[in-house]
């Protein structure tokens, strides 16, 4: 597995650029068919696992907002009540989580480029930016749903 890991020192609740090291993959494990060597190559994937990951994004974020965890899901930011402010500050930089892969290595512990994406796309959502829905009518994501204008918001589709 391809991975560059910092040696900065930084503090303990975070890696050397801000995300918290217990966000995403690590704060849910890999399971779900996310695993540690196929996130090394996450645009190798196939279509159903790039959707896992990016479901996982819509879920990770959505479950902050909606109130069931205190935590964002990137920078751990605390907000039981996150208003888009607090949103705003827990996604920014989500771009370096986008790129992993194509134009950044691939970090661990860091979600799967696929789920950066998905948050980014509901951010748009709740932001009024798109009506797109970043699940469709049938729970899939972008890289499996065929059916309506989310099937362009992925990169790789
Ligand atoms: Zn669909």
């Amino acid at each position: 597995m391809m991975a560059i890991v910092g040696t900065a020192a930084y503090p303990a609740a975070m890696d050397e650029d801000g995300f918290a090291p217990d966000a995403g993959v690590a704060r849910y494990g890999y399971g779900e068919e996310l695993h540690p060597e196929d996130l090394a190559r996450p645009w190798a994937q196939p279509g159903a696992w790039k959707d896992n990951a990016w479901l996982r994004g819509v879920r990770d974020l959505l479950e902050w907002v909606a109130g069931d965890v205190t935590c964002g899901p990137l920078r751990g930011t605390p907000a039981a009540r996150p208003t888009p402010w607090d949103v705003y500050a827990d996604t920014s930089g989500i771009d370096e989580i986008m790129r992993q892969g194509s134009r950044c290595p691939v970090r661990p512990g860091w979600p799967p480029p696929q789920s950066g994406e998905a948050m980014n796309a509901t951010v748009h959502w709740l932001d009024s930016k798109t009506d797109v829905l970043p699940v469709c009518e049938h729970a899939l994501g972008a890289y499996q749903c065929g059916c309506q204008d989310l099937a362009r918001m992925g990169t790789g589709s």
